[in-house]
């Protein structure tokens, strides 16, 4: 048994997965493929999140970043709907 926050199950926080135009922010020469921007419902700042030809990365923690997560997992689910 692994004991959680019930206030958690209760209200869990909204993400927000929002797709940004990497072309119009990085220039049309860009080698970014996608660009997305993460929020957490309460925690402060945006991850920004790319896609490029060394993967999945948020730009302030890395590839490890629980952001990247929530990209690919929006992602998969708009491409089965
Ligand atoms: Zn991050």
């Amino acid at each position: 048994m692994v004991s959680r926050d019930p206030q958690f199950d209760l209200w869990p926080p909204r993400i927000l997965v929002e797709e940004l135009d990497a072309r119009a922010i990085a220039g049309a020469r860009t080698r970014v493929q996608a660009m997305f921007k993460v929020r957490y419902e309460r925690e402060p700042g945006v991850h920004q999140v790319f896609f490029d030809h060394h993967g999945w990365y948020c730009a302030e923690h890395g590839p490890a970043c629980k952001a990247v997560r929530e990209v690919t997992a929006y992602r998969e689910r708009s491409a089965t709907t």
